[in-house]
């Protein structure tokens, strides 16, 4: 069965700034290491050049309104009324060609919904897309334009039904809130928890509201939550979920900033566990759309996605990272030789404590959401 790997090097093109967390050259050296491992030269692999949406894709879910903000952002100057849409200096800076750099990414999310909705292929990965912050008239967590909503709004045109589950260490809230009432789209997240992170929601007792009761399902994390607790909660509740819920197509969000040594965030995942919960998301996806997400250790997220695609391909990386990859790491002031690197190196006192809330939580979607959802 194909896959397809979505990617352009003209994303190289867009800046968030110098001090801005999210450094658009993670993309270059994910792409760069799984070219290095040979994973695009696979004979099921297609290698698809990225080709920008158009302005009605993004008006599937965005305000012309607010399309037209961005547009006048897109030469890179901040106008008086911006702000008031989430623009400006600090986590959504206006920089030249920000709304080229949106219709890229979100071409890309359309191109992976084409592959795997028209039979083409069963896996399609978006390294570029799942920024799930964005909300309809305003940006939100470096996210101006929510491609996995867009994508899923496609998905739904063509009368699939689709489950959404974001691992980003952050709350999925603009994918969430933009079908919080329908029980068309199932939506998962699980996050840390919002009395600690940005965007400060996704507690287990938001779940939905009206046809859409059940159908938005949060599993809100401790601070420094390790993989053994996370994957215990994952295997409790997604399997469970989809098995009765029967998506067609299951749309991820990957993002690779609950690693214990991401700088914006508190939770203590490591490679080993995120490959684990991709290994068990490729079994509950009869297709899947992959997103990318956040991710601001770059040599993690190269890592991580490099990971991800051989799962998806399943095939197995050898543990040294090639020497082609190591040389171009090294240009950007990475310097790491293994696949997997570390686990978290902390040890908590507190982890029954965490454990426990985790059960609670666990617990609390079992008795309540569960339910709610019809198999
Ligand atoms: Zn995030």
């Amino acid at each position: 069965m194909k896959t397809a790997f979505i990617y352009t090097d003209t994303y190289l093109d867009y800046d968030y700034g110098p001090t801005h967390p999210l450094r658009v050259f993670r993309l270059k050296l994910a792409q760069e290491l799984i070219r290095a491992y040979g994973l695009l030269d696979l004979p099921s692999v297609q290698s698809i050049s990225t080709i920008k949406a158009d302005e009605d894709d993004l008006a599937l879910f965005h305000s012309r309104e607010y399309l037209d903000i961005l547009k006048q952002a897109n030469d890179g100057h901040l106008r008086g009324d911006a702000y008031t849409y989430g623009l400006g200096p600090g986590d959504n800076p206006i920089f030249t060609g920000l709304y080229d750099w949106s219709l890229w990414i979100t071409g890309a999310t359309l191109q992976a919904v084409d592959f795997v909705a028209s039979g083409k292929g069963k896996v399609a990965f978006n390294i570029a897309g799942g920024l799930h912050h964005a909300l309809r008239s305003r940006a939100s967590g470096f996210c101006y334009i929510n491609d996995p909503v867009i994508g899923i709004l496609k998905l739904l045109s063509l009368g699939k039904r689709v489950a959404y589950i974001d691992i980003d260490a952050h709350h999925g809230d603009g994918v969430q809130k933009a079908f919080y009432q329908t029980n068309r789209v199932l939506t998962i997240s699980l996050h840390e928890t919002g009395y600690s992170l940005f965007p400060g929601t996704g507690f287990e007792y938001e779940i939905g509201e009206g046809e859409g009761e059940g159908y938005s399902v949060n599993l809100p994390f401790p601070l420094y939550t390790d993989d053994e607790s996370y994957l215990w909660a994952f295997e409790e509740i997604v399997p469970e979920l989809i098995d009765r819920f029967k998506p067609d197509v299951v749309v991820t969000q990957l993002g690779v900033d609950t690693f214990f040594d991401d700088p914006l965030t508190n939770l203590h995942l490591s490679m080993d566990g995120f490959e684990k919960v991709l290994r068990r998301m490729k079994t509950l996806a009869p297709k899947w759309v992959a997103l990318g997400g956040g991710g601001y250790n770059v040599s993690n997220v190269a890592r991580a996605w490099a990971l991800a695609w051989a799962v998806m391909n399943g095939v197995e990386l050898n543990e040294d990272l090639p020497e082609a990859y190591v040389k171009i790491a090294t240009e950007f002031g990475i310097h790491d030789k293994k696949l997997r690197g570390d686990r978290s190196p902390f040890f908590h006192s507190e982890k029954k404590e965490i454990q426990a809330e985790v059960e609670r939580v666990v617990n609390y979607i079992k008795s309540i959401v569960f339910p709610k959802v019809e198999a």
